[in-house]
């Protein structure tokens, strides 16, 4: 665990350069708008270890895989999330030394990440080898307001000497991926131009054909005044279009330059008008200027944070934590384009490829669901609705048949794209997360019109693969499903992992409620389903029943446990305090079978299931599972944390609520899981959400009502989130004197507070004495 970030409620500060720490930052640091984004590289040189990364939103590359022909059915690419062109990049040389902190001594080191108006800056001196020194402020954002534009407002001033410095301010796109399977370069130039003051080249990525049109246009000033050059000179070479400005620099004096950045896409332009438009867009920029241009995105965060904001009062880490994570949610995903979806690292690394997995579904639905109009969270089911075909033609590859659909893994436009065999084939209880998140968003929103429009042919794709892949026992005389991954990533190729048998056969529960609640709305509707999909009502639903009845959990009934999988007894069974310290995360330092045979849980498996499907357990049930299983759990997947904050603020265990949160807060922060490098993990930041108001709130839906049962953590004086639910917005407050409930907006409502009604009237503050 790192500690060298400083608390503060709005902002992220790191104080002094160390390189070492240099690729986390750039991960923490990273700013974007849901179209594009980028690590918090430096705009001048680097030459020590960096991951230059910029990426824009639905442009990847299918990057061919390193699977032998023997893995039959495997999917022919990994989808590459694409470091993209270059836009921030400046050479600063004062007499022939480049400017570059690998080379350069640097005093007064500051970088900071403003969440409140996503504005990343720098400040430090640096000498050259020869003694002179320069002052370097820089500020940098990817506009909220105009997707396509980005800002630099780039300072240099002069500590020790007047000379001639000169800049080279470009776009390029002659970019590498980090994460390539065969070192290949995905980008090919199409078209470049460059004249004073101004470069623009458009690439294309090899396949897919994406075009991305990266402009520049810069302007200097000296003293608040135009500056005048020496010279400037035109720079074009392949994939790469920029000016080279000499100028005289006076000591003690500041020039600046500001480097506007557009940023397009052929998924938003047709490519034959890309270069004009993107002309446009620098126009724009150019005529709104760095401070206007920053101040109309400051408005877009403000009102972001107005809706989404939490308040925690008394602790200033877990305070920087959540905003943290509401920031970095924010800007990886508006819900404003439909085709876009949740990548686990978000516009912060290359890491995983792909942008959609369980996660989407699985966690950051309710935090869309809480936090944005409800067309955000329904835009991101729809968007498995339109993947459904590929979903059944992905599990024809694997030998189903009768519009059976196993959704992917990881996917950029419905193909699976993920190649690890116990994962693609095997770790199939994803298909479940997509089926639960339909009934977990009609629940939330009241929408159950959705399974009219779209919701039913999700789900009896999904069940039919069930029924499907289970078989029939006699041994057991039971149904079993065998060689699958639980969530538990720990364990491969595994017998009845008990959260997968146990969300196949939720499924086909909710799949046969769906049937009756379409039947009964729409009959009509349910005809022509029924047409579209072949469905054979009489002869599958009674199969599906008969899978419900005989489908065999594997459990110990006389400790109360439900077991991860067959056999799961039979390992030597320790808990994660009898590791080594040396031995952790085991992920980077154990062998692969070393973790199979052991007991180490990677992230909540059974206890998935028990988060899930609450209702259907008991608390003792789910205090004896918790009890038994999260003592072996590593937390080694960023989703893992949040699960077991929410679970244990259920049980009462309050310190481990708090300790959990804390953990999943400032995962990245504090780099628990050594691997922020890489990226920070986005999706698990809507788990960091969900700990806040479903575990210290207590926040469910019951029979169409909020409900909350809030505890306030010890280390805290108060705290407050923001909802919206069906079409209205409720602020909560939990403090040491009770819980404050204000509808901000939308019509009368009752909600329950524990287990009593308490009736909300817009503007009108109710405080219970209930925490
Ligand atoms: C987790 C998966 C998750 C993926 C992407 C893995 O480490 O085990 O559950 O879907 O990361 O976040």
């Amino acid at each position: 665990m790192k500690n060298y970030l400083k608390p503060h409620e709005w902002q992220i500060i790191e104080e002094g350069f160390d390189p070492h720490y240099n690729k986390i930052s750039e991960s923490v640091f990273s700013i974007g708008n849901g179209r594009m984004g980028q690590r918090a590289n430096f705009e001048e040189d680097y030459s020590g270890e960096t991951l230059r990364g910029s990426y824009v939103a639905g442009v990847y590359y299918p990057d061919k895989t390193r699977v032998g022909w023997w893995k039959n059915g495997y999917p022919e690419y990994f989808a590459k999330v694409l470091n993209a062109p270059n836009w921030i990049g400046i050479h600063v040389s004062v007499d022939n030394q480049r400017l570059d902190l690998a080379k350069c001594k640097a005093e007064n080191f500051k970088r900071v990440l403003d969440m409140r108006t996503g504005l990343l800056s720098r400040t430090f001196a640096a000498t050259f080898p020869d003694g002179k020194k320069v002052k370097i402020e820089s500020k940098r954002f990817c506009s909220m307001a105009h997707g396509e534009i980005g800002a630099i407002r780039y300072s240099i001033t002069p500590l020790n000497f007047s000379s001639k410095v000169t800049f080279s301010i470009y776009t390029d796109a002659d970019v590498v991926n980090e994460d390539a399977n065969f070192d290949e370069k995905f980008w090919e130039e199409v078209y470049k131009e460059a004249s004073e003051g101004r470069a623009v080249v458009t690439a294309q990525t090899k396949k897919t054909l994406f075009h991305v049109t990266t402009g520049i246009h810069y302007v200097i000033e000296t003293g608040g005044q135009r500056a005048s050059f020496d010279r400037i000179n035109v720079e074009k070479r392949e994939k790469y279009a920029g000016n080279v400005v000499q100028m005289d620099l006076k000591e003690g004096k500041e020039t600046v330059i500001y480097k506007y950045g557009a940023i397009l896409s052929s998924e938003n332009h047709p490519k034959e008008q890309l270069l004009a438009d993107c002309h446009k867009v620098l126009d724009e920029a150019l005529a709104k200027g760095f401070d206007k241009l920053l101040e109309e995105h400051a408005r877009v965060w403000a009102h972001k944070w107005e809706e989404c904001d939490i308040t925690i009062e008394g602790d200033v880490a877990a305070q920087q934590g959540i905003r943290f994570n509401i920031f970095q949610l924010t800007q990886t995903y508006t819900g404003e384009d439909e085709r876009l979806n949740i990548g686990p690292k978000g516009f912060t690394g290359e890491k995983y490829g792909g942008s959609t997995y369980w996660d989407t579904e699985a966690y950051c639905l309710p935090f869309y669901l809480g936090t944005a109009e409800q067309k955000v969270a329904r835009n991101l089911l729809v968007y498995r609705y339109k993947h459904l075909q590929k979903a059944i033609e992905n599990a024809q590859k694997l030998g189903f048949s009768n519009g059976a659909a196993l959704y992917p893994m990881v996917t950029m436009n419905g193909e699976e794209c993920h190649n690890e065999w116990e994962i693609t084939f095997e770790e199939i209880h994803r298909n479940g997360a997509i089926a639960h998140a339909i009934c977990d968003y009609i629940r939330y929103t009241g929408d159950e019109h959705y399974l009219v429009e779209y919701g039913l042919e999700v789900l009896i794709g999904i069940s039919r693969f069930w029924a499907q892949r289970i078989n029939w026992s006699s041994h057991k005389n039971k149904y079993v499903m065998l060689g699958v991954t639980g969530p538990n990533e720990y364990e491969n190729n595994v017998n009845n992992n008990w959260y997968t048998n146990t969300i196949a056969i939720w499924t086909l529960k909710y799949t046969l409620e769906a049937v009756d609640y379409v039947r009964k709305d729409n009959a009509a509707h349910l005809e022509e389903i029924v047409k579209k999909t072949s469905f054979d009502e009489g002869k599958e639903i009674s199969q599906w029943k008969d899978i419900i009845e005989k489908m065999y959990f594997p459990e110990d009934p006389k400790r109360g446990l439900f077991l991860q999988q067959d056999g799961f007894l039979d390992k030597e069974l320790l808990n994660v305090t009898d590791l080594k310290s040396e031995d952790r995360p085991i992920n980077q330092k154990w062998s692969w079978d070393r973790i199979l045979r052991s007991c180490f849980i990677k992230q909540a498996d059974v206890l998935q299931g028990l988060y899930f499907l609450e209702e259907q357990y008991t608390i003792e049930q789910i205090r004896e599972n918790f009890d038994f299983y999260e003592p072996m759990t590593v937390h080694e997947s960023s989703l893992s944390p949040c699960v077991h904050s929410i679970l244990s603020a259920k049980l009462g265990y309050k310190q481990k609520a708090y300790d959990f949160y804390l953990r999943t807060a400032r995962l990245d922060l504090d780099d628990y899981n050594n691997d922020t490098e890489d990226g920070c993990h986005i999706t698990s930041m809507a788990g960091t959400w969900l700990s806040v108001t479903k575990g210290f709130g207590g926040m469910r839906v019951k029979d169409g009502k909020l409900y909350f049962n809030p505890f306030l953590p010890e280390q805290w004086k108060s705290y407050s989130f923001r909802l919206e639910f069906r079409e209205r917005v409720i602020k909560v407050r939990v403090t040491k004197d009770g819980t404050e409930t204000l509808l901000e907006s939308g019509d009368p409502m009752d909600i329950l507070l524990k287990d009593e009604i308490v009736h909300l009237e817009n503007g009108k503050a109710v405080m219970a004495n209930r925490t």
